[in-house]
């Protein structure tokens, strides 16, 4: 069968590289891919917004799967388009790839399910929006409805804080995505990502993953894409893992259903694990990025007959078999970012750090010029080891960064640190 791959980071390298290992799999292709895909799959310069251009290419290269690895084209309907012209294709459709889109969607899906969260109130005018942040009193949150590439969330410490929140996304900093506010009860506890795949009639957990979003050390700095991540998650133990399906995501699949929004595709629950047991945080309708990039070296079944099995309503037939091994990626990210950084910087030895044992390259941002590799985006470089334990991976992948020669790089050097102290407690 011959795939195609929508996106260009290192969760679809990730996907890439995993497909790729299917005997079923003819060719690959990858829309727009990067310098590290292109090691892997064929990339094309097709723009995954423009749904027409999209389908003429799978008519053209007979593409019996699309996996839509990103949230845009998967909120814009990317999947109905295709589904609708007779191509199969991974991932939620519009109505339900709202669960990601509209926070505001999301949480009302969440009361009318019973389904754990925050408090919350959804406005359009700052004066309400202000007085509901008082009543809950700080810290508070408060998030645009719409996607705002992870900026859209400022946690406040105090009301004047949530205030010029509500005044910044009600004014138009985010456009449509801030036309509405959701303002929500801050949750104390530890922050868990948890992953399933849902298909007509079955939803699976895969294995458990955790990310490290702040840019500095100790998980200090502001938020970005993710630094870091690794698999197992030692937080998310067995019963929690019954807890969370149980509790928050058969739920959330039932409920979409019962309503006329069938759920397909991978959902991505980020948590909050509080005293009185796991909250939702947050719906995202795709695999995480990094996670991705440490949950697929760890899955011994062939995605491809997965991804099939999901799309075909055979999901109940498919067995998911993890390695015991755990795996653990450190992002290696351009000077600056999150902020500004620049571009074009070159990267080398690259093949030596993929040399050693357990050792994947993920590209996230990387462009071919000639024999130079470049970065061309903020997060750059995924470098994934896997080991007997997190620490045992944890020392490889810093091992193969440390051959990487890109002066004008850096990454986090404490990656796993909450998994490693559980592992040596
Ligand atoms: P992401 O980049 O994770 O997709 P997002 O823009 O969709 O981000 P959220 O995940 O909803 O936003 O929020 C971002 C972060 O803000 C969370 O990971 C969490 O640390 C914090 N946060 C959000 N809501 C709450 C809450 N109700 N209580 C405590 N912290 C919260």
């Amino acid at each position: 069968m011959n795939v195609l791959v929508i996106g260009s980071g290192g969760r679809e390298h990730a996907l890439c590289w995993a497909l790729a290992r299917s005997p079923r799999l003819e060719r690959l292709f990858c829309a727009p891919g990067n310098g590290g895909i292109a090691g892997v799959a064929e990339c094309r310069d097709l723009d995954p917004l423009d749904f027409a251009a999209v389908e003429s290419f799978c008519r053209e290269a007979d593409i019996g799967l699309v996996v839509v690895g990103p949230e845009a084209p998967l909120v814009a309907g990317i999947v109905d388009h295709l589904r609708g012209a007779g191509i199969r294709a991974f991932g939620p459709e519009r109505a339900a790839a709202a669960l990601e889109g509209s926070k505001g969607f999301m949480k009302d899906l969440c009361a009318r399910h019973g389904i754990p969260t925050a408090a919350y109130g959804r406005f359009r005018e700052a004066a309400a929006a202000k007085a509901f942040a008082a009543e809950l009193g700080a810290p508070v949150v408060v998030k645009t409805d719409g996607l705002a590439a992870g900026k859209g969330v400022t946690v406040a410490a105090t009301l004047a804080e949530a205030d010029a929140a509500i005044d910044a996304m009600l004014g138009g900093r985010f456009g449509a995505a801030g036309e509405e506010v959701v303002v929500e009860e801050f949750m104390v506890g530890e922050e868990a990502s948890f992953f399933a795949i849902v298909g007509d009639d079955a939803v699976l957990p895969l294995a458990t993953a955790q990310d490290h979003k702040a840019v500095g050390d100790g998980d200090t700095g502001p938020n970005t894409g993710g630094m870091g991540a690794y698999s197992p998650a030692p937080v998310m133990t067995d019963a929690l893992v019954e807890q969370v399906m149980a509790e928050i995501v058969r739920p959330t699949v039932a409920g979409m259903q019962a309503e006329g929004m069938p759920y397909r595709g991978i959902l991505y629950a980020g948590l909050m694990i509080t005293a009185t047991g796991p909250r939702l945080v947050e719906y995202n309708i795709r695999f995480g990025d990094p996670e991705c990039q440490v949950l697929l070296p760890r899955l011994k079944s062939d995605l491809l007959d997965v991804l099939i099995a999901a799309c075909d309503g055979r999901l109940g037939q498919v067995a998911l078999d993890w390695s015991d091994e755990a795996a653990l990626v450190v992002v290696l990210a351009a000077e600056g970012y999150p902020g500004d950084y620049r571009k074009g910087t070159r990267i080398g030895r690259l093949d030596r750090a993929a040399a050693l044992d357990g050792v994947l390259v993920f590209h996230a941002g990387t462009a071919r010029r000639g024999d130079a590799l470049v970065a061309t985006g903020g997060r750059v470089l995924g470098i994934t080891a896997t080991g007997p334990t997190v620490g045992a991976a944890r020392d490889r992948a810093y091992a193969a960064v440390d051959r990487v020669d890109w002066p004008e790089g850096f990454c986090r050097r404490d990656i796993g640190w909450r998994a490693i102290e559980r592992e040596t407690a």
